[in-house]
């Protein structure tokens, strides 16, 4: 059972979900969803605060899906907003390839921040005591936070109910999936008893999730080119979540036209265009994420 003050607004994969925090002196809010959904965001948060102002918009990390309506919240409340310290000089530069926006087919409203967080920072938040700790390996700038005397973890995407958010291959991959080992160790440290995740429901079989993640982990320790099929495989439903749906017939060049698709092929697999088509959506469809209807294919 959570405490009142903590109100988890759970949303899908394409918005991340938002976690209000909402106290006697001031209504903090963690995560803001992708931009398109922005109206229903802020539909969303005023339900969830009974009408009372964001005071505060905080972010786990700086990817699409969770910082899609910052411009939209901070617009409505004139909140302030914080960000990771170490994301700080992404959003400043707004540098669409790193961020994976026009890079990977997303979009995100620019906003400014106001200041940072760090490792070991310390709130009062919704009338608890709250810390922020490093998450990295999803995103190796990402934060969660623990509020001890509740057991509860805001993990954002360094721990769902079942695994994690997408590890990217290449160049620096040892040191994420060594940043993600420590991330997950040093969640098993902590006395959690319930997780908000950054997507899903909130969960309490804690010990059990860890494991699905640790298994997780150690598959893509083995094995780069299933960390490379995973990517793209998440990052298309992403695309077809938000476009909606997507034709057929435009298949082939939609994956041209986005450079992840273009460099992840060169780099990794080398295949025709049919062939890396089948890769991504010929595997989704035979797993039932994306559906053929019409001429059109869905996101399930
Ligand atoms: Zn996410």
């Amino acid at each position: 059972m959570l405490p009142f003050c903590i109100r988890i607004i759970v949303r899908d994969w394409l918005n991340a979900n938002s976690i209000a925090l909402v106290g006697r002196q001031r209504a903090v809010v963690i995560d803001s969803g992708y931009g398109r959904d922005a109206e229903h965001t802020l539909s969303r948060i005023s339900e969830a605060l009974a009408g009372k102002h964001v005071d505060w918009l905080v972010n786990t990390h700086c990817h699409s899906d969770h910082m899609g309506g910052n411009a939209a919240v901070r617009n409505a409340h004139r909140c302030r907003v914080s960000i990771p310290r170490d994301e700080a000089p992404l959003i400043d530069a707004w540098d669409e390839e790193a961020l994976w926006l026009s890079y990977a087919d997303q979009r995100c409203d620019r906003f400014t921040f106001d200041d940072t967080i760090a490792p070991g920072d310390e709130f009062d938040w919704g009338d608890l005591h709250w810390r922020a700790l490093a998450a990295p390996g999803h995103d190796m700038a990402a934060l969660m936070f623990f509020c001890e005397e509740a057991g509860v973890l805001i993990s954002g995407d360094a721990l769902w109910e079942n695994g994690f958010g997408i590890l990217l291959p290449g160049p620096d991959r040892a040191a994420r999936l060594s940043a993600t080992r420590a991330t997950l160790e040093s969640i098993a440290c902590l006395p959690v008893r319930t997780v908000l995740p950054g997507h899903g429901r909130p969960f309490t079989e804690v010990g059990a999730a860890m494991e699905r993640s640790f298994q997780r982990l150690a598959a893509f320790e083995r094995d780069e080119l299933r960390m490379v099929r995973h990517v793209l495989k998440v990052m298309f439903v992403f695309s077809l979540m938000d476009r909606r749906r997507l034709a057929v017939e435009d298949l082939d060049d939609y994956l041209d036209s986005v450079p992840l698709y273009a460099d992840f092929n060169r780099q990794y697999l080398n295949l025709d265009r049919t062939a890396f088509a089948d890769l991504i959506v010929g595997d989704l469809e035979r797993g039932g994420a994306v559906r053929r209807m019409d001429g059109f294919l869905f996101a399930v």
